[in-house]
């Protein structure tokens, strides 16, 4: 917990790219630290950088109901982005800001050790994809299926999705991340019950 809180302190003053001259608020992610799924989106919108909370605006909310849905509650998971200060104009993060910024997500992925990291959008999937030394093909291609990944050290299955903000006016987009999102709630209460079976076989 300590190390946790070091952590979102050292976001939430960190100057080592140039998005903090912009942002209001870092916004470092939120959630239980034992939750067994992560999703990561790309970067902090208007809204984010108001509150300093992810995925907090319209494509928050429309990720909320997804989640609700498919039976995984946002309460039960962990969200953060690749990049913890909003772009201007929401644009894109660019190569050196998601460099600069890498370090942060790679040390919440090794302090939660989820079982499960869904990647939100493109520029997640590709450099989730890219850490654990998979090709990545593009969003349409690689989305919907669960891969055994190694991601900086920790062992999990990953899988990509659409990023809830393309689907907002795209109910296409809207089906294709609820059928994604329940591939991997399903695989969640499987483990789960699976450990709840080893556990019983063990008492
Ligand atoms: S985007 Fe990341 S690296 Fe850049 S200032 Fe914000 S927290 Fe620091």
């Amino acid at each position: 917990m300590e190390e946790y809180k070091r952590l979102v302190e050292e976001i939430r003053n960190c100057k080592k790219c140039p998005l903090y001259r912009t942002r209001k608020n870092a916004v470092p992610g939120e959630g239980p630290l034992d939750a067994d799924v992560m999703l990561v989106g790309e970067a902090p919108g208007r809204k984010e950088d108001e509150q300093g909370r992810p995925f907090v605006g319209m494509a928050g909310k429309l990720l909320d109901a997804i989640l609700e849905k498919v039976g995984m509650p946002r309460i039960t998971v962990y969200i953060t982005n690749v990049v913890k200060c909003r772009p201007p104009g929401n644009r894109d993060p660019k190569p050196d800001e998601i460099r600069a910024c890498l370090p942060y997500l790679r040390r919440q992925i090794e302090l939660v050790r989820p079982k499960i990291i869904v990647a939100l959008g493109r520029i997640s999937g590709k450099l989730l994809f890219e850490a654990a030394g998979l090709r990545w093909s593009g969003i349409s291609k690689e989305r919907g299926k669960l891969r055994d990944a190694r991601v900086f050290g920790v062992d999990v299955r990953l899988i990509a999705t659409y990023h809830p903000a393309a689907a907002l006016y795209n109910p296409g987009l809207r089906d294709s991340i609820e059928r994604d999102l329940a591939v991997v709630s399903r695989s969640r209460r499987e483990a789960d019950s699976r450990r709840r079976g080893t556990l019983e076989d063990f008492f």
